[in-house]
């Protein structure tokens, strides 16, 4: 937690449950990937969290815009951004959202079928298009892959044929897998990948550019390589790949630019045992899967949770949200263990949750708000 959010936190008696984002932790970390990927464009991947002060500090930064929505291309533009900035990145799009992001001045556009490039054709002329390409996910503790990308023999076809479409076949795309812990993983990708692009290149397509993605790890419970690892090994990957002819090149990350700014604060409702002399303690918080905490599904995302309490003796708990539904268990299998004086009206913190937490909050599922955010 950041010396910023625990003073907030101490001054205010907040109502819980709510997300505190540090901004200038937001520009930290912006800065740091800045600084280990020189060459690279970053388009922060707004959906990891879209609220209007974290866009705001990122126009000024100069930040560019990785957008899964034609909605999250307009908060982009209230922003300040410029929509030569964006990146409209999702590879399922509705003809309708291409065509205003388009007469927006948005430039810039993902695929990874006939299809959506089709589309693209039809409703963005003349724009730049890139094909997202499957790779491996294997490292990554909330993966993407089967939803997303083509087959390298697919894409060769489809940015063959994007010129003849009318289209600008501008360059290719991967993500990695969301959470990854494998510097392993992008270099592998960027080999794939980089195939396609010299083989292509040799087949007289003009492409100029190399989107390596989001993935970047954020610190949760379990310790991840430091983010200076992955500058090393993906410049490493690069120019052994490229030599001195590097592409542009672009990265996208999302939760590693909010993550770590924010701290969810929360209120024990209730500690319970299933019997009398059960060593597992249920801990119900007033935030659960349905308030936010979605990345708990599968026990994915295992957060780092604080209490009055630490440095006391210790005992296992499972962990699970205030609602009356079976699903809303946060965790009960990862082995967590809390201060056995933990009890009910204690305020805890989870930490390293200011990305892909406020918009997966539910709209008022049992009767809770939507969880209440504060920017500072
Ligand atoms: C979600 C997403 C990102 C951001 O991923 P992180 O793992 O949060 O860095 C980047 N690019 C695309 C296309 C995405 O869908």
């Amino acid at each position: 937690m950041t010396p910023k959010i625990a003073n907030f936190l101490a001054q205010h008696m907040l109502a819980t449950p709510c997300l505190v984002v540090d901004l200038d932790r937001v520009e930290q970390n912006y800065r740091a990937l800045a600084r280990i990927l020189p060459l690279a464009r970053i388009y922060y991947a707004v959906k990891a969290n879209p609220a209007p002060q974290v866009l705001e500090r990122l126009v000024g930064l100069g930040s560019s815009f990785d957008a899964a929505s034609f909605e999250e291309i307009e908060a982009c533009l209230a922003a300040g951004a410029r929509p030569d900035a964006i990146s409209f990145g999702s590879t399922i799009k509705k003809a309708v959202a291409i065509r205003r992001a388009y007469e927006a001045g948005v430039d810039l556009f993902a695929f990874d079928c006939a299809e959506e490039l089709e589309k693209l054709a039809r409703n963005a002329p003349r724009a730049r298009v890139y094909c997202r390409i499957l790779v491996e996910n294997a490292g990554a503790d909330w993966p993407l892959s089967r939803k997303f990308g083509a087959t390298v023999e697919m894409a060769r076809e489809l940015m063959l044929r994007a010129g003849d479409m009318g289209l600008d076949p501008y360059g290719l795309s991967f993500h990695v897998g969301s959470q990854q812990t494998t510097t392993a993983s992008y270099e592998a990708a960027i080999g794939r990948v980089g195939m396609l692009f010299t083989d292509l290149t040799e087949a007289g397509v003009n492409l100029r550019m190399m989107n390596l993605g989001g993935g970047f790890p954020a610190r949760y419970r379990d310790e991840v390589p430091e983010i200076d690892a992955f500058g090393l090994a993906i410049m490493a990957a690069m120019t052994k790949h490229f030599g001195n002819a590097l592409p542009e090149m672009v990265i996208e990350p999302g939760r590693y630019i909010v993550a770590d700014a924010g701290v969810v604060s929360s209120e024990v409702v209730l500690v319970s045992r299933r019997a009398k002399d059960d060593p597992v303690r249920w801990v119900y918080l007033d935030i659960g899967r349905f308030g936010g905490l979605a990345e708990a599904e599968g026990e994915a995302i295992k957060y780092r949770i604080t209490t009055p309490h630490d440095g006391g003796a210790l005992g296992p708990v499972a962990i699970a949200g205030p609602t009356c539904d079976g699903a809303d268990i946060l965790y009960e299998r990862a082995n967590y263990r809390l201060p056995l004086q933990l009890g009910t009206g204690d305020r805890v913190e989870l930490l390293s949750a200011g990305a892909y937490v406020s918009t997966y909050a539910s709209q008022g599922f049992n009767g809770f708000a939507p969880l209440a955010e504060h920017y500072i």
